[in-house]
């Protein structure tokens, strides 16, 4: 029986087995995925202050950003420049294989090209059922995982909820034509609720992107429709990648004998659907509790929800201000999207928010409430909940 089997070998499940296994646990990841040549459907920005943390030392990043070029419905711009580098684009078709190599370098066991199907709890163990080449195997272990991103409620009936909000990423590898920088796309033709991006990879491919609720890959034709007419792009034959991204986590992310962790367990940045760090940094409190748990031989409910109870304390907060101000966003029609653009330009909310010490890659809370205290913004924003 192993110590503990995680589903799923992403970047955050790869993290914890490689935690788990350099402390003496026996652990074992399974993926329904392959360990080479995968294709993620992730754009890879990461602030600086999580490629230091987490992946110092790796040779991951593809460029570093300074700059993103905002543009309103119609076209209006706002070039937001930095000094310094905010963030990096990494390699995210690599990362999952490096960070499983770490892994299995720490003696972490990986089954790739396996499907579970079902979990099982029992008073002693827990059995989990994988499909693999047609046959059905089961595999028993102290503790689950489950760290299998978007759809793990479909795993068994141990209790996981269905996402209560979620919307679906399209993104498309392109060529570009001398874009030197991110760019943001706003506006209901091309991202309803959310945005579009354009984010060059190196001098000449790119990553195009989008996320809706509804039909992305008609919302993704057409915004490459935009980009191409512009003469920024040129399709490359590669074909649109889909996947879902939670913007609520689910009310409960533990149970007897396993926890929930990752895009899985909702740990994603509502505005922007990252989720990379917030993952990276709820599994370093998973850790410490799981840790604690299989010394003391007790993976009980009580034992494991003090996970839970930690990680919402340090991002609760943040994740519900920044759900509420993307359903403020989301309401905004074109009109009143371009609006905010002149007002914030025009007044100085923009320079007075790009130098504010309060603005942060991966913590957006602030940056609101700052933003929100200016009249002319909040008016605008009421308005649109008032349509
Ligand atoms: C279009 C798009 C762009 C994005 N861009 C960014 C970005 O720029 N920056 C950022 O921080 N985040 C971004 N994200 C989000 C980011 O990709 C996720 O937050 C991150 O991958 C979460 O990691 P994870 O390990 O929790 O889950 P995942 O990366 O989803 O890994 C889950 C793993 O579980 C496996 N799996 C699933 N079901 C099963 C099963 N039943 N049995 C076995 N294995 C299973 C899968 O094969 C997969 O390998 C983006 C997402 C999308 C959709």
């Amino acid at each position: 029986m192993y110590d503990a089997l995680v589903i799923g070998g992403g970047p955050v499940g790869s993290y914890m087995a490689r935690k788990l296994s350099c402390k003496g646990y026996s652990v074992v990841v399974i993926d329904k995925g392959t360990r080479e040549n995968k294709k993620v459907c992730c754009t890879g920005i990461i602030s600086k202050k999580c490629y230091q943390s987490f992946f110092h030392e790796k040779d991951l990043i593809l460029k570093a950003g300074k700059s993103a070029r905002v543009y309103s419905p119609s076209g209006k711009l706002f070039d937001l420049k930095h000094e310094e580098d905010q963030a990096y684009i990494i390699n995210r078709n690599v990362l999952d294989t490096v960070m499983a190599g770490d892994a299995i370098d720490g003696g972490a066991e990986y089954l790739y090209g396996c499907t579970v199907k079902n979990i099982v709890i029992n008073k002693d163990r827990a059995r989990i059922d994988y499909s693999s080449s047609g046959e059905l195997i089961s595999l028993d272990t102290r503790l689950v995982i489950v760290a299998s991103g978007f759809g793990s409620w479909r795993l068994g009936d141990i209790g996981i909820e269905k996402p209560v909000d979620y919307t679906i990423g399209a993104q498309i590898e392109v060529y570009h034509r001398d874009i030197d920088g991110i760019e943001i796309y706003t506006g209901k033709h091309s991202a309803p609720g959310f945005f579009g991006w354009l984010v060059p990879l190196d001098d000449k491919k790119a990553l195009v992107g989008l996320m809706a609720k509804q039909t992305p890959n008609k919302y993704l034709q057409g915004f490459l429709s935009l980009l191409k007419e512009q003469g920024k792009i040129d399709v490359n034959g590669d074909t649109p990648a889909y996947r879902g991204i939670t913007l609520q986590p689910p009310k409960r992310t533990y149970g007897e004998r396993f926890i929930v962790v990752g895009d899985a367990a909702g740990q994603v940045k509502p505005i922007t659907g990252g989720g990379i760090y917030f993952g990276l940094i709820c599994a370093d409190i998973a850790i410490d509790i799981v840790d604690k748990a299989l010394k003391d031989n007790d993976l009980r409910v009580v034992k494991l929800s003090a996970y839970e109870k930690e990680w919402k304390n340090k991002l609760n907060n943040e994740l519900r201000i920044c759900r509420m101000a993307r359903r403020m966003y989301s309401r905004l029609n074109n009109r009143q999207l371009d609006r905010m653009f002149d007002i914030s330009k025009h007044s100085g909310i923009v320079d007075e928010i790009i130098t504010s010490p309060d603005l942060d890659f991966d913590y957006h809370a602030n940056i609101i409430r700052k933003a929100i205290s200016f009249p002319t913004i909040s008016k605008l924003l009421l308005g649109g909940i008032a349509q």
